[in-house]
């Protein structure tokens, strides 16, 4: 399929980036890989009058590792990310969605940045920056700000991000001395998106309990969430595989499910049960012996 004709332009400052998405508005669209954006314009559910590609920005990709964490690049690629040991050492969950990020093709194109502004509601970076507490820094045309991850997913398809905003990093801290994290999940057979994607991150105290949990949820809603009621039920207690089993199963619960003819929503509510479950039981035994 061919999309419509537009207009290219690819400026060399962030400066220039968002002065291009000032001067054209709605139609104007950043492109990153394009990954998302051009099977989007081919299929003619989007006619962007231009693309602004903000490839030749320097500085809006790769990885930098500080004491208490590491910022990405909104360009750095799937592939980096995974190939990364700063991200396998901070935040091994973040590795492992990347990982499990379409085929070597989409993972050498594709970029968190444009994964997370896309927000597509199967994607599977949206449940480790919930679990992670993510900082997501984005630039527009009065400056810089930061959306903390539980604001940013406001719907399908659908972010915090303003009009003609650029993301340009993410910042996520690193896991606690007795934390770790973990992202697994159920492939849709023929596309790879997540019918269902966990990913738990989990600090235990000097006595082995549960200090902090946080559990991201994707592909089973409208958008990812986080599973309060199991965070909720696992913290302050020491963890075991019956009460994880036990917390997880609410994951799902009272969820408005996605259905269609590939999963129902009460399977999307079930799944979310049982990866939740094997995400936690990851993370745990990951953090207790880390
Ligand atoms: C065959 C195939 C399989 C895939 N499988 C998976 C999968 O299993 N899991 C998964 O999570 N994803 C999957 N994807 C999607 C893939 O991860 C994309 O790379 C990603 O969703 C979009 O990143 P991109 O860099 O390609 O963005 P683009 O396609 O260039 O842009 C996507 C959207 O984000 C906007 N945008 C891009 N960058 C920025 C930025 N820095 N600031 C603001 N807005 C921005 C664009 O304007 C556009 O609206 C798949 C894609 C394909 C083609």
């Amino acid at each position: 399929m061919i999309p419509a004709s537009f207009d290219y332009v690819r400026p060399q400052s962030l400066e220039d980036a968002l002065a291009q998405l000032g001067e054209h508005g709605d139609d104007a669209r950043v492109l990153a890989g394009g990954h998302s954006l051009l099977p989007v314009m081919k299929a003619r559910l989007a006619d962007p009058g231009v693309l602004v590609d903000i490839a030749g920005i320097d500085g809006l990709s790769g990885i930098s590792e500080s004491e208490d964490g590491i910022t990405i690049g909104a360009m750095t690629t799937h592939a980096e990310i995974e190939a990364s040991a700063s991200v396998q050492g901070r935040c091994r969950s973040l590795a492992e969605a990347a990982a499990a990020i379409g085929d070597v093709q989409v993972r050498n194109r594709g970029t968190l940045g444009g994964s997370l502004a896309h927000a597509d509601p199967a994607a599977d970076y949206p449940a480790v920056i919930l679990a992670a507490n993510a900082e997501i820094t984005v630039a527009g045309a009065d400056g810089e700000r930061v959306i903390a991850a539980d604001d940013f997913f406001t719907g399908t398809y659908e972010t915090a991000l303003g009009a003609g905003e650029i993301i340009t990093s993410v910042r996520i801290r690193a896991s606690a001395a007795r934390g770790s994290s973990a992202y697994l999940k159920a492939a849709q057979q023929a596309s790879g998106f997540a019918v269902c994607g966990v990913a738990a991150r989990i600090a235990l105290d000097a006595d082995g309990a549960v200090e902090r949990i946080r559990v991201g949820v994707t592909g089973v809603a409208e958008s990812a969430y986080r599973a309060t009621s199991v965070e909720d039920a696992l913290t302050g207690a020491a963890p075991s595989a019956e009460s994880i089993r036990k917390a997880a199963a609410t994951a799902g619960e009272g969820v408005d499910a996605l259905d269609d003819f590939y999963a129902g929503a009460d399977f999307r509510r079930h799944l979310a049960g049982v990866y939740a479950a094997r995400a936690i039981g990851k993370a745990w035994i990951r953090a207790a012996g880390e």
